[in-house]
């Protein structure tokens, strides 16, 4: 039964409409079986080449195994926010082995990556102030920026020569300054140039904050990030990060200068406001740090798996963007035609999705081809058997 739509919430209907009539509407895909190589998706057994589950931990057995240990000892829910009754050892365990991980002095543990830009930035800069951001920068880190209120200045996306430009141009007007970047930016899977950011920003007596959530477990000795892979360990004021891709789980991390997370300890309202992580997801965090730790052999898997998809690919004859990471465009231009190759592939067995406007520019429309370490050659050569069958039959390869 449909009711009729009162006048007051005619807006919606007709956004709506608007979002289906061209062709913008998210359809959401149900997932049957745990985030892995392959799942169950909307009933059918498909290649995963969607998740951000670069090492295949989202399913790993020792962070299974750590999660139930973590229920019998602890329970289901921590009941309270961080700084009141939610702040259990297992919390400040994570946040010592995160900062040893990544070579900080400090860590604090929130509960996404989203929520640690909302936490991080508005403490460090207000009214007053003034932010450079890249064109480019992830929503969360947009939304931290707005939330602050300080005056947000964009400079050109990865141009370190714009960035000075515009510090020279709108610092002098401002109390102080944040310059704030993504490190791998996840649409195109390039990287920010950090060391020339980092030798502006110092210059200036800029602070800086660098968001690595596409980062750790990826670049870096063993997955430790785009600080160690720059070696710029203790030269960022802050950095982001999540424990949802990479780490499999979920969770968000701002890591630094102590005096910095000891400041954000206590001035930060999704950390104040917000009831903390559960048992079972901090303790599965703990446990993919200890596989981290333990070998770089999943690190390096994932980037045979990316070069190997990235080369085939290219074979094909595909457009694969300018990635520098195991991130993999696949650069179609239309969005009508990105949905339609996503349909297709889904159809063969394959799950990559289409991403459009407004997440990417119009006219640059693609299908985000994700690996991990999860899969093999052979799933490799699955996943590039479907693309050159939907390639031709579309007509974008010969
Ligand atoms: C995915 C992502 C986030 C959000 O992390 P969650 O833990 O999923 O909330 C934040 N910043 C960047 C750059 C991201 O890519």
């Amino acid at each position: 039964m449909t009711t009729q739509t009162p006048k007051r919430l005619q807006f919606i209907a007709d956004e709506l409409a608007r979002l289906r009539d061209e062709r913008l509407f998210i359809n959401i895909r149900t997932m049957e079986s745990a985030a892995d190589g392959w799942m169950e998706v909307d009933g059918r057994r498909v290649l995963n080449f969607c998740t951000n589950n670069y090492l295949g931990l989202a399913n790993h057995p020792r962070l299974r195994q750590a999660a139930r240990d973590a229920i019998e000892r602890w329970g289901v829910g921590p009941a309270a926010v961080r700084t009141i009754a939610g702040t259990t050892a297992l919390h400040l365990e994570l946040e010592q082995r995160l900062a040893a991980f990544k070579g900080v002095e400090d860590a604090l543990f929130v509960q996404s990556g989203f929520c640690a830009n909302q936490a991080a930035i508005p403490p460090l800069v207000g009214k007053g102030d003034v932010i450079f951001s890249d064109s480019l920068n992830h929503a969360s880190i947009i939304d931290g920026c707005r939330l602050a209120r300080a005056k947000i200045i964009v400079y050109e996306h990865c141009n370190p020569a714009d960035a000075e430009a515009k510090i020279k141009e709108h610092l002098p007007q401002y109390r102080r300054g944040l310059l704030v970047t993504d490190g791998v930016f996840s649409m195109d899977g390039d990287v920010a140039p950090l060391d020339k950011l980092y030798e502006i920003a110092e210059r200036y007596d800029v602070m800086t904050m660098v968001d690595d959530a596409h980062g750790e477990g990826v670049l870096g000795h063993g997955g430790r990030g785009i600080v160690d892979h720059f070696g710029l360990h203790g030269k960022f004021d802050v950095e982001i990060g999540t424990l949802s891709k990479a780490f499999g789980v979920v969770g968000g991390v701002i890591a630094g200068k102590k005096i910095i997370v000891d400041y954000i300890r206590q001035k930060a309202r999704p950390f104040l406001f917000s009831s903390a992580t559960t048992p079972a997801d901090t303790a599965a965090c703990l446990a993919a740090v200890d596989l981290l730790e333990e070998s770089e052999a999943l690190v390096e898997k994932l980037w045979d798996n990316a070069r190997y998809l990235q080369a085939g690919m290219q074979e094909l004859g595909f457009d694969t963007g300018s990635s520098q990471t195991p991130i993999l465009p696949i650069m179609l231009g239309e969005v009508g035609l990105t949905k339609e190759f996503s349909r297709r592939l889904f159809e063969n067995g394959v799950f990559a999705m289409g991403i459009g406007f407004p997440t990417v520019p119009k006219g640059k429309a693609r299908i985000r081809v994700m690996n991990t370490a999860a899969h093999s050659r052979e799933d490799l050569d699955i996943g590039l058997a479907a693309f050159a069958k939907v390639g031709r039959e579309l007509g974008v390869i010969d």
